[in-house]
């Protein structure tokens, strides 16, 4: 059976990631930088973006409400 690259997930001129089929891992590619991972540490690596984006998203919600609190 030939092995096929399964893209995950890709995003025009910006990156993708995607299962080469070939050696077990994730790979995350972002223009010229290529990261190689285990799937764990993929994982991982999903988890990190996840939680970084949801305390993004809560900061940004906070300092919108400090903003409203000074022009009051
Ligand atoms: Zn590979």
């Amino acid at each position: 059976m030939e092995r096929a690259r399964t893209v995950l997930a890709d995003i025009e001129s910006f990156g993708r990631i995607y299962n080469c089929g070939d050696c077990n891992n994730i790979h995350v590619q972002i223009g010229p930088v290529s990261l190689t991972l285990s799937v764990e540490a993929y994982m991982q690596l999903v988890a990190l973006v996840n939680t970084s984006a949801a305390n993004f998203e809560q900061s940004v919600a906070w300092s919108g409400a400090d903003d409203h609190e000074l022009h009051n």
